[in-house]
């Protein structure tokens, strides 16, 4: 009956009868390196066994890498989402303000004026430009919102109803349009 070197564990590939085990044991280069291979191949299966938990969180890792990815892509849309939203009720609020001074508006139309010429000319005003002002006849803009009140006068260069300068007093008159 054959049988394989007590080295076969490190590739010694010799196969004989018992008998002639220890003659080849004085001789086997596998046996007298044991004691070198042994703590080697110790170390290696450690590795071994190392590279496969390595290889495990690797794939671990990746999984989640993926999951993240999703997950990120789901919020990214989320944002999108909020963001339209945003931009919606900005637009709503927008709007609001434009309805809120709208209803606040009122439009005063140009009747009659007093003395203004006479203004016009004491503050330095042309001629030319005093006769083109005598043909305008301003809107009065009255604007209100939160509690603030803006006048102006449409297509005008002042922005009083009363005025004075020097010894000249001048007036304008308006009534309500709208
Ligand atoms: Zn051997």
């Amino acid at each position: 009956m054959q049988i394989l070197c007590t080295s076969a564990d490190m590739k010694c590939p010799w196969e004989g009868q018992r008998d002639q085990l220890d003659g080849h044991l004085s001789k086997c280069a596998f046996d007298a390196l044991r004691y070198i291979i042994t703590p080697l191949m110790t170390e290696n299966e450690q590795l071994k066994e190392l590279i496969g938990k390595f290889h495990d969180d690797n794939q671990q890792l990746r999984d989640q890498t993926g999951q993240l990815a999703i997950q990120a892509n789901k919020y990214q849309r989320e944002i999108q989402d909020i963001n339209q939203q945003l931009a919606q009720l900005k637009t709503q609020l927008q709007n609001q303000e434009i309805k809120e001074q709208e209803r606040h508006r009122s439009v005063w139309e140009y009747i009659d004026g007093d003395n203004f010429d006479a203004f016009l000319r004491e503050t330095g005003v042309g001629m030319a430009t005093r006769l083109a002002v005598k043909c305008l006849k301003p809107c009065l803009i009255i604007d209100e919102f939160q509690n603030e009140w803006m006048i102006r006068f449409e297509k005008f260069f002042a922005d009083n109803a009363e005025m004075e300068c020097g010894t000249s007093k001048a007036r304008r008159w308006y009534k309500r349009a709208t």
